[in-house]
């Protein structure tokens, strides 16, 4: 499972020769990739070793870490799997491999340090949420984490409690007795309020999507304490003929369309903090500068924009261009796949966000990274 603390741990595996490989695949059945990820990775693996040329003892070292990836490939990838990732530097006793229930792009990668953007994208994608079902009669609080349902609390309301719940007929005196009693309506959005309060304290859940009828789901949120408020993102419609997973994946969806509407007015903002005085950087740069100095609260890259650089081997500057030796102090340099990936892990070893950000057009006018700080 990838928590902020695991990716961490990978964000800060360095080879100092460049020679950490990661590999991403896509392991899904509509991709055939029992046929063609094992030609796509030796292809990629045998270019980078012409390529980079690396002394006998590392080229070994490279070649079994490479037979362990096929070997996961082979033997290893579960039915349910989509996406699989792996990191390796033998020459340390590395050997990481997450399979995940998403689609990742191919790739094999030989660099200083393990290529973690796309686990950063999958976390975020596959963020916990909470979907609460309220009615005036019975409410429920699901807890999906990683797209799976794995928690389920329900509430009784007052109805249920004053009817038979075998034959869901009330006796008439006292369903007229508790449908005049509001308060005990309010009592159960009250109970629901609380327990819903407690789980986010508990989980750590970000965002809570409200499926009901629109004026119940309104009176519901009303009375939420400020914070919890704050944390309900979407409202989806109440269909009574949806099963159970259908409801979670339309929730899913709307706290996914929330997170785009959220990181559309981070971009906003950042770039109404650009210049001398604001809390705003944009561009690779002045991004990495901000980076280098502890200042990065949220970094923002664009989702599917990889420019390729190179990175200086003695003291790690990156460059958008491609050169053989550093400007700076004339070291080598190793060429980096996506320099918006380095960018990424040097936030994440740093505990700031990071945002993979899409269909955001400001963002890519920014140059497709941008940074809200924390201080200037
Ligand atoms: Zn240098």
């Amino acid at each position: 499972m990838i928590d902020r603390d695991y990716l961490k741990t990978l964000a800060a595996y360095h080879n100092e020769r460049g020679f950490m490989l990661t590999v991403s695949l896509s392991t899904s059945r509509l991709d055939d990739w029992r046929q063609t990820a094992p030609t796509f990775l030796n292809s990629e693996f045998n270019r980078i070793i012409k390529e980079r040329n690396p002394e006998k003892e590392y080229k070994r070292i490279l070649e079994e870490d490479f037979q362990r990836v096929l070997e996961v490939l082979n033997y290893e990838v579960e039915q349910r799997t989509q996406g699989l990732v792996v990191v390796a530097d033998g020459s340390q006793g590395v050997f990481e491999h997450l399979q995940l229930p998403l689609r990742l792009q191919n790739r094999l990668i030989v660099e200083p340090h393990p290529y973690i953007r796309p686990l950063v994208h999958a976390m975020a994608v596959m963020e916990s949420f909470l979907v609460v079902r309220v009615s005036r009669d019975e409410s429920s609080i699901y807890l999906v984490d990683w797209w799976q349902l794995t928690r389920e609390d329900s509430f009784e309301g007052p109805y249920l409690r004053s009817g038979d719940r075998e034959t869901g007929e009330a006796p008439v005196k006292e369903y007229y007795a508790a449908a005049r009693q509001e308060s005990l309506v309010d009592q159960h959005f009250k109970d629901v309020g609380q327990a819903l309060d407690r789980l986010l304290e508990e989980t750590g859940v970000r965002r809570v999507a409200i499926c009901g009828q629109h004026e119940i789901a309104v009176k519901f949120c009303r009375q939420l304490p400020a914070r919890t408020n704050a944390k309900v993102v979407a409202e989806i419609p109440c269909d009574a003929s949806a099963s159970l997973n259908q409801l979670l994946v339309a929730a899913r969806e709307a706290i996914y369309d929330a997170r785009i509407g959220e990181q559309s007015r981070l971009v906003t903002r950042v770039h109404e903090g650009l210049g001398p005085q604001g809390l705003g950087v944009a561009g690779f740069d002045q991004t990495m500068q901000a980076l280098a100095l502890g200042q990065v609260q949220i970094l923002l890259v664009e989702r599917g924009h990889r420019p390729p650089g190179c990175m200086c081997m003695q003291e790690g500057l990156i460059r958008v261009t491609e050169e053989a030796a550093c400007p700076a102090c004339g070291g080598p340099t190793i060429y980096l796949d996506d320099i918006l990936g380095e960018a990424v892990r040097q936030a994440i070893l740093q505990g700031a966000e990071v945002e993979v950000v899409e269909r955001v057009d400001l963002l890519h006018d920014m140059g497709g990274i941008a940074a809200l700080l924390r201080y200037k």
